[in-house]
């Protein structure tokens, strides 16, 4: 651990232990998550175990807790970023307006995929797999033309949104595993930004909308989620068109809930009001998700890992909900903010060292 955290106190830099430590984390991430892809495609009870009921719950509360971490080890970003690293990237900037555009195709993806988990994913080992090997590609490309993360990790990439709203208050800032020194890329960069969340930059409409509707929406889009169950064959459009129906009207709710509080309330609680939706949207993940690993869900069959409803006590399930609603709401609301980003900045490119950061 000691190595995880050795830039803490001196700053900016990754000394030569840690910078080993982080490459080998990286590789070691890597390397599961190319197990976990060959398992998809070849062994999909396996795959889909380990990816959709291990690998991705533990997500969220990664990102509340120490979304750093997930920044500097991500398969998907080690790979994008090996252009950049062995220096075959053209490493151009993008404008505001392209990254705004970017961001709010990432949100757009994010509420268009997750339902076909339903439809497909959750039951596809190989489609699943060719998914992400599609992200692995469009994010490999990305790196051959853009500058460190600016394309994909902080552009396009459907989970981003996410971090973004679930990272604001993390517990520490971490060494950043990949930008070997700043180039400025992405003006706020959300790795470098004390407590940065979805509405932090409003310089274009693409930026505004991609903020509300990650804000607003995801919320209620999780409640209407877990209220779909997974459906094994596609027989008509209607039944594929299923998948999306209570999702979005979630989505539509929380945001109209968001859009009358942010108008009522003055700018200085928007940051705290975002903390509210954040805490709401992953307590209402964990609400559902914890019970459907343990045998307790809505459908018993979907999302399960271990089926322990004949050895524990029903009321297990109404604790655990509590437990983990106050834990999230006292961590993003309740608790102070603590001027945390993600990562530590590395020191600023030459050229760059005398500018203004935004
Ligand atoms: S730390 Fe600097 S170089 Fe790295 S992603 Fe952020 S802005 Fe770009």
């Amino acid at each position: 651990m000691s190595e995880i955290y050795s830039t803490f106190k001196s700053g900016i830099d990754l000394s030569p232990r840690s910078r080993a430590f982080w490459r080998a984390a990286q590789a070691g991430v890597w390397l599961i998550g190319a197990f976990i892809l060959t398992c998809l495609l070849f062994f999909p009870s396996l795959g889909l175990l380990l990816f959709w009921n291990i690998l991705i719950p533990v997500a969220p509360a990664l990102f509340v807790l120490a979304v750093g971490v997930w920044r500097n080890v991500c398969p998907l970003a080690t790979t994008n970023l090996l252009p950049r690293h062995f220096e075959f990237s053209k490493r151009k900037k993008l404008t505001p307006t392209q990254l705004g555009k970017l961001n709010l195709i990432a949100v757009a993806a994010l509420f268009t995929l997750v339902p076909l988990r339903h439809a497909v994913f959750n039951n596809n080992g190989p489609a699943t797999g060719i998914l992400i090997i599609s992200m692995a590609v469009i994010g490999t490309i990305m790196g051959f033309f853009y500058e460190w993360k600016s394309a994909w990790c902080s552009g396009l990439c459907p989970i981003h949104p996410v971090e973004k709203l679930y990272g604001g208050n993390t517990i520490g800032s971490l060494p950043n595993a990949h930008c070997v020194e700043c180039q400025n890329c992405v003006v706020p960069c959300p790795d470098s930004t004390p407590n940065i969340h979805p509405i932090s930059s409003k310089k274009t409409l693409y930026h505004q909308l991609s903020g509300l509707m990650i804000v607003g929406g995801l919320p209620g889009f999780i409640w209407g989620w877990f209220h779909v169950p997974d459906e094994t064959t596609i027989s008509s459009l209607n039944s594929f068109l299923s998948v999306y129906k209570l999702p979005l009207l979630g989505f539509v709710a929380t945001s109209i809930v968001y859009i009358i509080i942010s108008m009522m309330i003055s700018t200085k609680y928007e940051q705290k009001l975002i903390s509210v939706f954040a805490a709401s949207g992953v307590s209402c993940y964990y609400w559902f998700r914890i019970p459907s690993l343990i045998g307790f869900g809505k459908f018993p069959a979907d999302g399960l890992l271990i089926n322990l409803s004949n050895s524990l006590p029903e009321w297990i399930v109404p604790v655990l909900n509590i437990l983990t609603t106050a834990f999230f709401f006292y961590f993003l609301v309740i608790r102070k903010q603590n001027n945390k980003s993600w990562v530590v900045r590395p020191p600023f490119a030459t050229k760059e060292k005398q500018q203004v950061v935004a």
